[in-house]
Order: C-alpha cells, then sequence, then structure tokens
C-alpha cells in the first residue's frame, strides 16, 4: 500500500493534489540512477534550487525497467543551470533545455514551466511564447514552478519527480495509480493538450507500445478527430519522433499502434498506402520491426537508413514497375523510382541525406546481389552496404519472394574460402549465362508489391 501524504497546492491555473511516496513505497534506487544525472541533481540543490528526476527516468525505473535516458526538471533558469555546468549548452528555441554533457550521457535540464493558455499567453513577451492558429505552442519557455511544470507534462505517467533531498516521489496528477493500473492518461483536457502540441498523440501510442499499456478513453477519443494536424509538425521533428518509434527496441508494437490509430500517414504515407493494400507489404514491414527490435535485444546496430528503406520499398517497387510499363529503361526505373519515393517520404520525415544515400545503395544492391557478374563477386561482399543488403534480400525471401535462393547463396559465399569463392563464381556465372537476359528482368522486378 502506498502511503499517501496530501496536500493542497494552487496555482493560477489549477489545483493539483500531491502525494509523497516515501522510499520504502517505490523502486527508485540511487543505485540505478546514473551518477551524472545524481551529480546533477545534487549540484543544482547545493546552489539553492529544487530539483528532481523526472520523465522517463522515474516512469521506467518505477516499472523495473532500465531507463534511455534521465531527465532532470529545476527552478534553476537555463541561464543559470549553464553557470553551474562548464560542460553544458542551452539548446532549442520552441523548448529551451539544457544539455548537460558527461563524456558520452547527456542530461537534459528542464525548467519548470508554466501552464499557459491563450488568454495566459496574451501577457507574455513573444520571445517567451507563441501559439499558432489551431491552437499549437510555438514557443514554451515561460517559467514556473514544480505544481505548474507538472501540469504541463504530458502524461500523468511522466509527471513522477523523484528528490534526492529525501528520496520521495512527488506525484501531482496520481500518475503512481496509473502506472499501477498501466493507464496512458493526458494530463489536463486531451484535446487541447493534442491541440497545443499534436506529437502528444504519436508520444501516447508509442508509450502505449513501449509500456504495453492502455490508452484510458478520454486520452485516446480525440486522437481520430484531431489526427490530421500532425501534418503542421515540421518534417525534422517528425522524424526524429519516426526514430524514436522505430529505434526503441518495440518497434513493432509502434507498428500495429500507428496502425490502429490510423497515424502511419502522417510519417509516411507510401508506407500507409502499402500497408493498406498489400498483405506482403504488412507482413513485409512486421518482419522489419521484429527484426529490428530482436537485434537491438541483442545488442546489435540498427540504423535508419535500413528500417527507412524497407518502410519504402513495396512504394518504390510499384513505382519501378510503373515506369518500366510507361518504357523506361529497367537499369534507370530503379534509380527514378528511389528519386520519388524519397523526394516524397522527406516531405513528411526529413531524413538526413547520408541515410538516403544508403537507402538508394540498399535497393540498388539488390538487383546485383541477384544478378552478380564478372568479379562482381568479390567487390560486392566488400562493398560498405553489403551486410545491410544482404539482410534485406534474406528477409524479402523470408517474406515469401521467390529470388531463386541467392539469399542462401549469399551466405555459402561470405563462409567459403577464396578457393571454394572463385568455385562458386564460376559455376554460378556458367549456370546462369543461357538465361541471363530473362533472368535478370523476372528477378529485378519481383518485389513484395506483386505478391
Ligand atoms: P523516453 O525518454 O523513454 O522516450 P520520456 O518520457 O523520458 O520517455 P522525453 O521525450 O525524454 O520522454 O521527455 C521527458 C519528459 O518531458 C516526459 O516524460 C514528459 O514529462 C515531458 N515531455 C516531453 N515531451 C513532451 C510534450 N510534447 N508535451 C508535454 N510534455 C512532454
Ligand atoms: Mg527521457
Amino acid at each position: 500500500m502506498l502511503k499517501k501524504l496530501y496536500g493542497y497546492f494552487s496555482n493560477k491555473k489549477s489545483l493539483a493534489q500531491l502525494q509523497v511516496i516515501p522510499r520504502e513505497d517505490h523502486n527508485i534506487s540511487r543505485r540505478n540512477i546514473s551518477h551524472s544525472a545524481l551529480k546533477v541533481i545534487q549540484r543544482l540543490n547545493q546552489s539553492g534550487y529544487e530539483s528532481y528526476l523526472v520523465g522517463g527516468g522515474v516512469r521506467d525505473l518505477q516499472l523495473g525497467g532500465r531507463p534511455k535516458d534521465f531527465d532532470v526538471a529545476t527552478s534553476a533558469t537555463p541561464e543559470q543551470v549553464k553557470q553551474i555546468f562548464r560542460n553544458s549548452r542551452i539548446i532549442g528555441r520552441r523548448f529551451k533545455i539544457v544539455h548537460v554533457r558527461f563524456g558520452r550521457e547527456i542530461i537534459e535540464v528542464t525548467t519548470f514551466r508554466a501552464h499557459h493558455d491563450a488568454n495566459t499567453d496574451k501577457d507574455q513577451p513573444s520571445s517567451d511564447s507563441a501559439r499558432s492558429d489551431s491552437g499549437m505552442l510555438l514557443r514554451d519557455n515561460v517559467y514556473g514552478d514544480i505544481v505548474s511544470d507538472a501540469c504541463r507534462r504530458d502524461f500523468t505517467i511522466n509527471a513522477l519527480y523523484y528528490t534526492t533531498n529525501n528520496f520521495c516521489i512527488h506525484d501531482y496528477t496520481n500518475g503512481m495509480d496509473d502506472l499501477q493500473q498501466q493507464k496512458i492518461r493526458m494530463i489536463g483536457n486531451p484535446a487541447e493538450r493534442y491541440k497545443e502540441d499534436p506529437v502528444r498523440m504519436l508520444r501516447a501510442i508509442r508509450f502505449a507500445a513501449k509500456l504495453n499499456f492502455s490508452i484510458e478513453p478520454a486520452t485516446e477519443k480525440p486522437i481520430a478527430q484531431l489526427r490530421s494536424l500532425l501534418t503542421n509538425i515540421p518534417s525534422a521533428r517528425l522524424f526524429d519522433e519516426s526514430l524514436k518509434m522505430f529505434m526503441g527496441g518495440y518497434s513493432l508494437a509502434c507498428l500495429q499502434q500507428l496502425d490502429k490509430y490510423k497515424l502511419l500517414e502522417f510519417l509516411s504515407p507510401p508506407a500507409a498506402t502499402a500497408m493498406v493494400n498489400q498483405a506482403s507489404a504488412r507482413s513485409f514491414f512486421e518482419r522489419t520491426m521484429r527484426n529490428t527490435d530482436k537485434r537491438l535485444a541483442n545488442d546489435l546496430r540498427v540504423t535508419p537508413a535500413y528500417i527507412y528503406a524497407a518502410l519504402l520499398w513495396p512504394a518504390v517497387c510499384a513505382e519501378e514497375s510503373h515506369l518500366i510499363t510507361k518504357g523506361e529503361h529497367p537499369a534507370r526505373a530503379l534509380q527514378l523510382a528511389a528519386q520519388h519515393v524519397i523526394g516524397k517520404q522527406v516531405k513528411h520525415t526529413a531524413i538526413p541525406k547520408r541515410f538516403t544515400q544508403s537507402m538508394r545503395e540498399i535497393w540498388e544492391l539488390q538487383f546485383r546481389l541477384l544478378n552478380p557478374r564478372g568479379q562482381q563477386f568479390f567487390t560486392l561482399v566488400e562493398h560498405p552496404r553489403f551486410r545491410a543488403a544482404y539482410d534485406f534480400l534474406l528477409m524479402r525471401e523470408e517474406n515469401g519472394e521467390n529470388l531463386n535462393n541467392m539469399g542462401v547463396w549469399w551466405t555459402n559465399f561470405q563462409s567459403a574460402n577464396e578457393e571454394e569463392r572463385q568455385v562458386m563464381a564460376t559455376n554460378f556465372t556458367t549456370k546462369s549465362k543461357p538465361q541471363k537476359t530473362k533472368r535478370r528482368r523476372s528477378n529485378h522486378q519481383k518485389s513484395p508489391a506483386k505478391n
């Protein structure tokens, strides 16, 4: 049973009920908190400011998980934080935060925000606060106290504050109960909060997927109505959000949530269309996400290029076939299709060039891995994108495409010694010679889009 101490705090906008959960009634142990985060909290306290661990750090530790990062909330302004930590940098304009760096680890420090609405905004200097016509917060740098800070956070489970002064959790929004009941609940009026920041819709389904929680009805309901507000979000932010969805270790569950709430079309219209219209595309995406989650669970590297290459592959294949039907040379059709589909995609999520370049390479290597010629056998395995392209090829085969068992062939080629490789290359070339043209085309055009 939680021991609860009640107190009432009021601020201009909200009346929040504080529950203080003592150390013996929660799971958060200092041992599981990063030393850097503890250092930041303690230094801020010593300098006379309030400071707490908040957000995913508290939530995930309470659930027995390993937090992705540690966020600190403080009464110090970004400038005051910066003065305390030499190793820090103020970042962001829409939402100023301080990054305190310890080697490779970054602790995000945010100043207590005030929950401000359209009326209070009128009293604020426009450099601190701004709102669009649809109610979206364009800037949110109005500072407040811990109560107002709790109220402007997104979900109750993300608004738990852990203090190192007496190791209690301060809960202003009944977040501990929601954690226990496995509920994602928006703080305040859900529709208003989505209008302020439509990305909260993506965050709601991401946490539901990650934690296997349900979204409580009032928080869930406005999504269907308001989802189109996501078109107002800059593509750079949506790209970041897509990475959190697909590279957080629970991408399959995220994909299922995106599908359930019809939100995939705001991250990737080409993928959403393919997913709805082709069973093979759906299973290809699910396979990609399952593999990605498995790799992450095994501490293997994953890259956004591979995930986006998979998500856009059915659209690229469809476009390629379309271009060939219109008379485009097959060798050029893939290039043009890639350009077209990537062009469409980056309007929604701003995939950096280095990744789009890798995506093109993964796609182009599909053709070359199916039709190796001459010395290509030996150069292909050295190609920087070989491994990704080979994995991609295996995944296509597993998804039911008939690619003449070339996946197995490349598996064997990689494990063969020099001499065996020579024999394999010669055999392949001799065997494939008579039907070279025919096989090239049929292999190349096979795609999940057509199965
Ligand atoms: P994770 O780091 O595991 O993705 P998190 O909850 O820590 O989850 P962050 O994006 O690191 O998420 O944000 C830290 C905290 O900041 C959140 O827990 C939440 O309290 C608050 N927050 C982040 N984004 C928003 C938002 N768009 N609206 C309101 N509050 C937000
Ligand atoms: Mg976090």
